[in-house]
């Protein structure tokens, strides 16, 4: 049974604190659930709230002592960087803790460290995140989710049927609510279709929140939409929410299995999980710039996953072209491991690694002049009491009771100093080889391989930062390297 340890931090500067810690912990206990059933124990978790800037952190030395004393097996982490934002730093505790026999795992990041590509490919993700700052919206998200667990409204659009009250809860705005309880009975128990009743009620004069007719889409939306019978969707997940319920769960139940019947469910999902493909949110319409989302279609008895700009899809205000969205994927995926297996290229932006990382040292180099300054300082007081002391103007019993405090003060001191110095040893990354890249490329490849898309989004976001297309065959890729700027941007010939 593996004990497994967790630890969390969350620094000063988050927005979402509140939720981070809790929300952190909930779902690291949902990892193991998920990972081991019930067949683990949970050694302790360890957390720090103090920001990744600080040296001192009393949770992450109690998890290096206690890896020391071999007290657990694996380390959990929500992300790396909750151990340090610092690529050498890390590295180094890796090391350290596959010493103790402890693994280290994440999770929202693809890989552990229990073998050597998982720890390359950390050192390499460690490098990117040297230079990412768009974190904000994870850290945000994880709130989210916990506040969906505990039936919030999470934010977004307020579903029809609902305002929002001062208090940021959903309440029943009645007039909706009317026309969603009318379309819940004309679909289930008139056995009307979606298209039908927005016939009906256009025709009646009835329009949506802007003011447009109602579409068949959105209908098929709301009838699937759990909010109606008061719950919270997130994610894929439902939580029971506490505003009230506009339909019955017996309406509700029955609008479902007429949607199973006919198959819209179907239809309707496949323009709603967009989520699901792993460019969205990053691609975009170099057109109208609106971003663009995964959906499909059948051709030739044959489902076919494009992108399409949403401006074009809601609309019809674009003219972009829908993109072959399995081709536009590989077709990225190749471009980064060609990058990774470039030397020249590696080099350059280790390089530019190391300078970023080096710009860091200056502020160690003072801070650690600040520290011998005071330990100066110290020595000066413990002298001047000695020397009172001899000039009898100072009892023995005070003179030894301040200078045991001031050598107490001048330890501190020191440890401080011994910390800072090692620090500036890490500022420098290890030479970049090419069994290093070979073995990242390996890794990269294995985890898009086997990954669960979340994981496999995950990892290639860290790496794409924007996708943008001109046209069907014209693609513009912005990758998360230091210095991706100072070479061309990637154009590229989609295939046909
Ligand atoms: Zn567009």
């Amino acid at each position: 049974m593996p004990r497994v340890a967790f630890y969390t931090r969350i620094s000063t500067d988050e927005d979402h604190q509140k939720f981070s810690l809790d929300a952190q912990k909930d779902r690291l206990e949902a990892f193991c659930k998920s990972q081991y059933g019930d067949d683990w124990a949970l050694h302790k978790l360890f957390r720090d709230t103090e920001s990744g800037t600080h040296m001192n952190r009393p949770g992450l030395e109690e998890m290096l002592f206690d890896a020391e004393a071999r007290a657990f097996d694996v380390l959990l982490v929500f992300r790396v960087d909750r151990l340090s934002r610092k690529v050498r730093e890390l590295a180094l505790m890796v090391d350290e803790l596959t010493k103790f026999g402890v693994t280290l795992k994440s999770i929202t990041e693809p890989f552990d460290t229990s073998n050597a590509a998982g720890k390359m490919m950390l050192q390499m993700l460690g490098v990117f995140a040297e230079f990412e700052h768009a974190t904000i919206v994870e850290r945000t998200r994880v709130g989210l989710e916990r506040k969906a667990k505990t039936g919030s409204y999470v934010g977004g659009n307020v579903p029809y049927g609902y305002r929002l009250d001062d208090d940021k809860r959903l309440v029943i705005h009645e007039e909706e609510a009317l026309i969603v309880r009318k379309m819940f009975t004309m679909y289930a128990l008139g056995r009307e279709g979606a298209s039908t009743i927005c016939n009906k009620l256009n025709d009646a004069g009835l329009r949506n929140r802007n003011g447009r007719k109602w579409g068949r889409r959105v209908v098929l939306y709301m009838l699937k939409n759990p909010v109606y019978v008061g719950k919270i969707r997130w994610r894929e997940v439902e939580y029971q929410g506490n505003h009230d319920p506009i339909v019955s769960d017996v309406l509700f139940e029955k609008a479902r299995e007429v949607l199973d019947d006919r198959h819209d469910d179907l239809k309707g999902r496949q323009w709603h999980n967009g989520d699901e493909r792993l460019l969205s949110g990053v691609i975009k319409c170099g057109l109208c710039n609106a971003h663009m989302f995964g959906g499909g279609g059948q051709k030739n008895g044959r489902y076919i996953p494009y992108y399409v700009c949403s401006k074009r899809f809601n609309d019809h205000a674009c003219k972009q072209d829908y993109v072959r969205a399995e081709l536009l994927e590989s077709a990225i995926i190749q471009d980064i491991k060609a990058m990774f297996r470039d030397e020249e290229f590696m080099a350059r932006v280790w390089e530019e690694a190391n300078r970023k990382l080096g710009t860091e040292k200056p502020d160690v180099e003072k801070e650690i002049a600040r520290v011998e300054a005071e330990a100066a300082k110290v020595r000066a007081s413990i002298e001047r009491y000695f020397e009172a002391f001899e000039a009898g103007t100072l009892k023995a019993e005070l003179c030894n009771q301040k200078v045991a405090d001031l050598h107490g003060r001048l330890e501190a001191l020191e440890t401080e100093k011994r910390d800072l110095e090692a620090r500036r040893e890490r500022l420098e990354l290890p030479a970049i080889d090419r069994e290093m890249l070979a073995a990242l490329v390996d890794n990269f490849e294995e985890v898009l391989a086997a990954g669960p898309v979340p994981q496999k989004k995950h990892l290639l976001h860290r790496l794409v930062k924007k996708v943008l297309i001109h046209d069907r065959r014209t693609v513009e890729v912005w990758y998360a390297l230091p210095n991706a700027r100072r070479f061309e941007d990637w154009h590229k010939k989609l295939p046909e």
